[in-house]
């Protein structure tokens, strides 16, 4: 929370659309239009608080490096509702927010909630576990491929297949860890878990889908309750 960031080279991408994004920095958003002012000092606060205890419980659990948060808007306006964390090149984590995700709140504790998740992949080390799985799936699958004799593009192929794959490994755990370390932080931070989880009430289930990205949203509900009772909250 101490430093902004402004490089942001995978979060360019994230945006898919040819606009510029205009990403800026939470603190500097409230000089949006007057309309917006309410919003921008809501979500100023709850990243002061969120991301506060993001870090401690990042020093508790020492798996990163780096444990100063960066938190963001994306002003585009056709930005579809979205929230995600990244690394910088210097590794320093950075968690990203569509306006339309800040819009699509219904209050504090849902903003507060989808924080605390994002900030808890970065606590938990994902992305570079993600990366070892891709790697280490990149091998197999070209192993696999010379074995079949292939050569060239063709094992080229075969490995970032084994790469997109490996990316796929451990996902929807790693959705469900982030779910119940996010409900500490969300507690922590002052903000009720139980009225933040609503918010998956209210966005598409994926269902039980084989390599699908995210858990169904019963499953993760239920892990925000269990959480929640072992922190004493009840709904
Ligand atoms: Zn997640």
């Amino acid at each position: 929370m101490r430093r902004l960031t402004f490089l942001l080279f995978p979060l360019v991408l994230a945006t898919c659309s040819t606009d510029t994004p205009r990403i800026q920095p939470v603190t500097e958003w409230s000089q949006e239009s007057a309309d917006f002012q309410v919003e921008a000092r809501t979500f100023q606060e709850i990243s002061r608080k969120v991301g506060k205890e993001a870090r401690a419980e990042c020093l508790r659990q020492a798996k990163v490096s780096n444990c100063d948060f960066t938190i963001l808007v994306d002003l585009n306006p056709r930005a579809p509702a979205n929230a995600f964390q990244t690394v910088d090149d210097r590794d320093q984590p950075v968690i990203i927010f569509t306006r339309a995700m800040i819009q699509s709140a219904q209050n504090a504790d849902e903003l507060a909630f989808v924080m605390g998740h994002e900030a808890a992949h970065h606590v938990l080390g994902h992305i570079g576990r993600q990366t070892q799985n891709a790697k280490e799936s990149a091998v197999i699958f070209g192993d696999l491929g010379k074995l079949y004799g292939e050569d060239g593009k063709d094992l080229e192929r075969s490995q970032k297949l084994g790469a997109e794959v490996g990316t796929q490994i451990n996902v929807k755990e790693f959705e469900l860890e982030a779910d119940q370390l996010g409900t500490i932080i969300t507690h922590n931070a002052g903000y009720n878990p139980l009225v933040g989880a609503k918010y998956f009430a209210r966005i598409p289930d994926p269902g039980d889908r084989f390599l699908g990205t995210h858990p169904p949203n019963a499953q993760r509900v239920q892990i925000v309750l269990d959480t929640a009772r072992q922190l004493g909250l009840t709904e």
